[in-house]
């Protein structure tokens, strides 16, 4: 099998655009993909300061990686989430990347707040991952706003993009395909603009890159989204994509291009403030003050209940 672009002997095969690398020829398609994804989709300029969501797995590291090397101004931010071992190696990892190349990092902690992800999921219904979800959204929101950047990057990429797509479809999530895009622009004055560079480059694609570049990232998946219902979706499509090469990227593309103008219509207005943190919210609080509420209302009525019983 040889190079599509220089006809030396290829080191990888992407099924799904028919074609083949050489390791060298590999690594400039990809970092092309990301610059005509900031440039098309006007995502950000040269002269932007852009925060990137660094979680320490194989997509946020890659991004990072490209972006850095594309020459465009970066600086990392990674929440530690205190599950366990998983984000002690997550947080390692991604302290070594940022030193390794002298990039700058910003790090939060769950766990100074009292907010470590397995506290909150133990006094919440909500499962793990959308207890997460919902602290790793406010944390970004705020600290990109608090620290000046005019824009958040994240490293979701095409596979997430079809999953989330498959699920908002299946639910008729109308309001959440409205806005399914590969750039929010800010609706409210501590909501800065957030892209999604990788938005058209697979899952397996953002694992070559990592490996050629030789970024040491976190292979283990997340402990909690054993199970989780966007794994099944992925598993399904994965499924298709096997049957199908191109699908995701079908699927995605023309949702995009078809789809989503048809239910611009259904996107909520513009956000006011949470009255508790001043964030973007729809009604009096924003979900993540909702959600502390219910973890502190628990907490308190559990230490009543121990408080009670050590008294009896
Ligand atoms: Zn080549
Ligand atoms: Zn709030």
């Amino acid at each position: 099998m040889k190079c599509k672009r220089c006809q030396s002997k290829a080191e990888v095969q992407i099924r799904h655009g028919n074609s083949a690398f050489c390791r060298g020829c590999f690594i400039f398609c990809f970092q092309r993909q990301v610059q005509r994804a900031v440039e098309k989709e006007k995502m950000f300029t040269r002269d932007e300061e852009v925060l990137v969501a660094v979680s320490g797995g194989k997509d946020s590291l890659a991004l990072w990686d490209a972006l850095n090397d594309l020459g465009y101004r970066t600086t990392g931010m990674h929440l530690a989430l205190g599950i366990g071992s998983y984000s002690h190696i997550s947080t390692q990892k991604t302290e070594a990347f940022a030193d390794n190349r002298g990039l700058r990092l910003i790090t939060a902690r769950l766990e100074d707040d009292g907010l470590a992800v397995p506290t909150v999921t133990a006094n919440t219904h909500r499962p793990a991952c959308a207890a997460c979800g919902t602290l790793k959204r406010h944390y970004f929101d705020r600290l990109a706003f608090e620290h000046g950047f005019p824009v958040l990057a994240t490293g979701h990429n095409l596979d997430d993009e079809a999953a989330r797509l498959l699920g908002n479809v299946l639910h008729w999530q109308v309001r959440h395909l409205g806005k399914q895009r590969p750039v929010l622009e800010s609706t409210h004055e501590r909501f800065v603009r957030k892209v999604k560079p990788l938005f058209r480059l697979s899952e397996y694609e953002s694992a070559v890159y990592a490996f050629f570049r030789g970024i040491d990232y976190v292979v283990a998946e997340c402990p909690n989204s054993v199970g989780a219902t966007q794994l099944i979706h992925k598993e399904a499509l994965n499924r298709l994509e096997a049957a199908m090469p191109g699908t995701k990227l079908s699927f995605v593309q023309e949702f995009l291009r078809v789809g989503r103008p048809a239910f611009s219509g259904h996107v909520d207005g513009t956000p006011g403030s949470c009255e508790r943190c001043g964030m973007p919210a729809f009604g009096s609080s924003c979900a993540f003050c909702r959600l502390i509420r219910e973890v502190e209302t628990k907490r308190q009525r559990r230490t009543s209940t121990s408080t009670a019983s050590e008294n009896h």
